[in-house]
């Protein structure tokens, strides 16, 4: 594409391709050579043999030392780069050892009489050709690594020096036609600002170390060698996909100023993961992670989670035919506790039923899902179900503390039965001398209905702990389903209802001093921190990602003024009011 306008001589084109690894880059253009080393062909006499077998040998050699080299080098990059271009580079090294290559290569020089850089070309392409027709992606894209090998035993053969990219000035944005992997794994960020290539996938391991690497690139930029040349100034964007060459002065403004953003906004919620979640005034938030999957334990503690206020523990029960017993779910929940390392987790029983996933049971579906035998409801018609669960959590309890909290809760009878069968539970297991948790887990309620909300009075009374889940509460307030894209425009959180049943819940939290959170989506939602501390709430759980922005807010606000807006805001009963004044106050504080 050419848009209008030109940066002094030269016009200004913008590029489209595939954002691999995000971010901005600005620099001078350095184009790498592209196409394989020219190689000579050469048919050898029978008494060359031995000696070309010696000289590929010595290649291999070096090659292998140029690769524990680069490993050596590699192990100095942050975390996850380093362990990636160690495989890599391992796999490379394993290229060099006994393998098909250097038989099939010691093959030709022998039996057809070539020189070793003809040999190695020709092993290479076939080897690389029945790669690539492979219809399994990720094998195809191998191709490349037998290419990258092949071009380095090539370079050591004809004593080509490899490309160095030690000497480009800083910001130097690389442009080839093709990068390898290994090639990538020489790009030093300190030096390199970003690199586009005509060719790769954001599959292949290019793209894999880019990101590793934290370095914006965009691959597969059809066009991009013809638009640019040596002492062009190039612009990688690589979250969008972008590849700007020559940018007008506007252009390139723009995106130095998306450069600063993101500089600023990574300085800063890097350092947020060590300073405490406290009000301009001095009151402490306690903010913990709402869990989907195990694997998302390790991000979640790196940015910062002093808990896990939500376990949704429907990943045990999902793609399989049958129900996981006590014993499975005992150690899915033991290893999660033990990762937390003595930081609180909140198993929240089944959350499903109805539409939400189908399980081996003799359940009959039900004409309103949303309605129907879901959640606790579900749990307490299948006993043996809930008291494998509670089983679960009572001895996983034993390995770190442990919370109980109960979905869709809708009465104070409901409470009554899970506290029936967790009291039968405690029993079973003791008699088995079982180790459980001592003392026993706070049990908990998540308020999502409104008729629990209503109750909240009395459901305090019954139970140790309150979690607001405020995607529930919203939908089952406002009768719009929070999964239907045609009222999606009406379901608003910032209704009067709704912020009404969060502060009579939070007031008989309050006053019955048990601890409330919030875990629904707004917990993870800058825009209302205020006003859920305003309301009294102090314990927020949320996505993992939202943790450093909330705190960030947390520690912009001055509580006394989050409180006295949160009371007008409770006055209003216009939404669009209370958005307004929520809003306003949070541009202000
Ligand atoms: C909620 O309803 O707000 C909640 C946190 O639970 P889930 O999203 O799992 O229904
Ligand atoms: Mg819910």
């Amino acid at each position: 594409m050419r848009i209008e306008g030109t940066a002094g001589e030269r016009a200004t084109q913008v590029l489209e391709g595939l954002g691999v690894a995000p971010g901005v880059a600005i620099g001078p253009a350095y184009l790498l050579e592209a196409g394989a080393i020219p190689v000579a062909v050469r048919t050898l006499a029978e008494g060359e043999v031995a000696a070309e077998l010696e000289r590929f040998s010595a290649a291999v050699a070096k090659g292998q030392k140029q690769l524990r080299k680069l490993k050596t080098k590699s192990a100095s990059l942050p975390g996850a780069a380093a362990e990636e271009i160690g495989y890599l580079l391992e796999a490379y090294l394993q290229m060099l050892s006994g393998s098909r290559l250097l038989r099939g290569v010691e093959r030709r020089i022998r039996e057809d009489l070539i020189n070793a850089e003809g040999a190695v070309q020709a092993e290479i392409a076939e080897i690389a050709e029945g790669f690539s027709a492979l219809s399994d992606q990720y094998l195809a894209a191998r191709a490349a690594d037998i290419r990258d090998v092949g071009e380095r035993l090539i370079r050591n053969l004809t004593q080509t020096p490899y490309a160095g990219f030690a000497k480009l000035p800083p910001g130097t944005v690389v442009i080839a036609e093709e990068l390898s992997p290994a090639d990538t794994a020489l790009l030093d960020p300190a030096l390199i600002g970003g690199f586009a290539t005509v060719l790769g996938g954001p599959e292949g391991h290019t793209a894999i170390m880019a990101r590793s690497l934290g370095l914006p690139a965009v691959l597969g930029v059809a066009g991009l060698i013809g638009a640019v040349h040596g002492g062009d100034v190039v612009v990688v964007d690589g979250s969008a996909g972008r590849v700007v060459v020559n940018p007008t002065p506007e252009l390139r403004a723009e995106y130095e100023r998306r450069q600063e953003e993101n500089r600023r906004e990574q300085r800063m919620l890097g350092r947020l993961k060590r300073v405490p979640a406290v009000t301009r005034d001095g009151e402490a938030v306690t903010l913990l992670a709402n869990l989907e999957l195990p694997r998302e334990l390790e991000p979640a503690l790196a940015a910062g989670a002093e808990g896990i206020g939500l376990l949704r523990t429907e990943f045990m029960f999902m793609n399989r035919e049958d129900l996981p017993g006590e014993e499975e779910q005992y150690q899915a929940l033991k290893s999660i506790i033990e990762a937390m390392e003595g930081r609180p987790v909140t198993v929240r029983t089944l959350d499903i039923g109805g539409d939400k996933l189908a399980l081996p049971l003799h359940v009959s579906e039900s004409a309103n899902p949303a309605l129907g035998l879901r959640a606790i409801r579900l749990s307490l018609k299948e006993r043996p179900l809930l008291e494998a669960q509670l089983g679960a959590i009572l001895r996983a309890g034993a390995h770190g503390p442990v919370r109980i909290l109960l979905p869709m809760i809708s009465s104070m009878s409901e409470v009554r039965q899970v506290r029936q069968a967790l009291t039968t539970v405690v029993r079973r297991l003791k008699r088995r001398k079982v180790k459980i948790a001592d003392p026993l887990p706070p049990l908990g309620v998540m308020i999502e209905v409104p008729g629990a909300a209503l109750s909240a009075d009395a459901l305090a009374q019954a139970c140790e702990f309150f979690a607001i889940g405020t995607n529930d509460l919203t939908m089952y307030t406002l009768a719009i389903d929070r999964g239907e894209e045609q009222v999606a425009h009406l379901y608003n959180t910032l209704h009067p209802a709704v912020l009404r049943l969060i502060q009579f819940t939070a007031e008989a939290a309050l006053r019955a001093r048990i601890p409330i959170s919030v875990c629904g989506e707004i917990a993870g939602d800058p825009r209302f921190t205020a006003l859920l501390l305003g309301l009294g709430v102090r314990e927020l759980s949320m996505a993992w990602p939202a943790l450093p922005r909330v705190k960030q807010r947390i520690r912009s606000i001055d509580l006394l003024a989050a409180t006295r807006r949160a009371r007008m805001i409770m006055d209003q009963s216009d939404s669009g009011r209370i958005a307004a004044l929520l809003d306003d106050f949070n541009t202000l504080a």
